[in-house]
């Protein structure tokens, strides 16, 4: 078994300027490939402290990832820190010298003396070129173990992850397959008696996450093969799918904007938003490369007057309110006849005020008609995130 440790440097992460996201990415990695991580650990720009976690990284694990603290300045004491772990004088790599030199000189500017330290190198380092930037990383071998350095910025970092350290790993050679269940209309502690004892086993594994478009369940099984992870996962999978079929609205790299667009297949969408800031309309449009889905047309808007003019009756508006259910039926109507649509969906958000939380949508085909409501306080931008994420929803009942 691989053990890891990350240790992000930084005194902007440790304070909370910046989120730790490298951290986050590179823990998802190591998961996939079948590494077992146990400490991910934030430091600041601060040499003892950095040379402490290394050494006492080093002693716990094979494989231990440090983010950032590559660049020129004096802050950056990454290099510093493994070369003193390591027990090892850092010398200048007239290879990387050069390189950096080349670097600046293609943008017509001179290397500044500071920089020059991105050319260290210490005896058992390997220098990981970075083909975006000005900091070299490190993979330096300790016995069996590993400790790799890498940029702080996300691009840099990701880049040389893929492409100079992943190669370098001696990764468990074990399959892991994964699927995930995307469902809608039920809370995670809901979802979690649904699967019940699955939740409990560890190989297939079965964990539920909290996502804006509702509730994941992500199902993985390793095993040596493929073949064997693929049957190992199959019956589980199954028995989840079944469990879930209600709620699920699709699976893998399916989004709920795609599924609405395969949902409409090819008749046009109008949408009406009252109260929602075009969360809605967001939503859809987030959706890459599927621009069947954009809206035919959208009104976003909460002035009474418009609202009136696009199918809401005065009626409505006096003695239900805009924030009802009767009011969301006639803008899916109104949204299908005043903006020219073959389907209307709308949605009506009290995002802030006294029923903030309450939201109501509608889905109007034509033939038929959809409601669903949601009511749950929380800051106005969840809100109308829950609403839009609501009104989606509807489009797969
Ligand atoms: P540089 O050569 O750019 O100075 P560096 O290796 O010294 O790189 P840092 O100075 O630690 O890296 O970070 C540079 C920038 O990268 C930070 O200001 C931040 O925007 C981003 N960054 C650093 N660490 C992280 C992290 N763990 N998660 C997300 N972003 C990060
Ligand atoms: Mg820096």
């Amino acid at each position: 078994m691989l053990l890891a440790e990350i240790i992000s440097v930084g005194t902007e992460l440790l304070f909370g300027e910046i989120v730790d996201s490298n951290a986050a990415f590179l823990a998802r990695e190591l998961g996939e490939r079948g590494v077992t991580l146990h400490r991910k650990t934030v430091l600041g720009d601060n040499l003892n402290r950095v040379s402490e976690g290394v050494a006492l990284a080093l002693s716990r694990a094979d494989l231990v990832i440090v983010g950032g603290g590559l660049g020129p300045t004096d802050d950056d004491l990454t290099r510093e820190a493994i070369a003193a772990v390591m027990n090892e004088t850092p010398a200048e790599d007239p290879e990387l010298l050069a390189w950096l030199r080349g670097l600046y000189a293609a943008r017509g500017r001179e290397m500044p003396e500071g920089n020059r330290k991105q050319a260290w190198l210490i005896p058992s380092a390997e220098a990981l070129p970075n083909p975006v930037g000005t900091a070299p990383g490190w993979f330096v071998r300790h016995g069996e173990k590993v400790i790799v350095a890498l940029p702080g910025p996300p691009r840099e970092m990701q880049k040389m992850w893929r492409e100079q350290v992943l190669p370098r790993l001696p990764l468990p050679q074990r399959a892991l397959v994964h699927t995930t269940v995307h469902t809608q209309g039920l809370g995670e502690s809901n979802v979690a008696q649904l699967l019940g004892e699955l939740t409990r086993q560890a190989n297939p594994s079965v964990a539920t996450y909290f996502r804006k478009t509702g509730i994941d369940v992500r199902v993985a099984a390793s095993a040596d093969t493929d073949a064997e992870a693929r049957a190992l996962l199959a019956p589980v999978l199954d028995d989840v799918r079944g469990r879930l079929a209600r709620w699920t609205w699709g699976e893998g790299d399916a989004t709920l904007a795609g599924v609405v667009g395969e949902r409409l297949a090819g008749r046009t969408l109008g949408v009406i938003e009252a109260g929602s800031g075009g969360a809605l309309s967001l939503l859809l449009a987030d959706e890459p490369g599927l621009s069947g889905t954009m809206p035919h047309d959208a009104a976003v808007t909460q002035d009474h007057r418009r609202l009136i003019t696009l199918g809401l009756t005065p009626v409505t508006l006096k003695e239900q309110g805009l924030v009802s259910e009767q009011a969301a039926r006639e803008l899916a109507a109104g949204a299908r006849e005043h903006l020219a649509s073959d389907v209307g969906l709308s949605v009506v958000v009290a995002a802030s005020g006294e029923e903030a939380g309450l939201a109501y949508a509608a889905l109007d085909t034509g033939t038929a008609q959809y409601t669903a409501s949601v009511n749950w306080p929380g800051d106005p931008a969840q809100v109308r995130e829950r609403a839009a994420v609501t009104a989606l929803g509807l489009a797969f009942r």
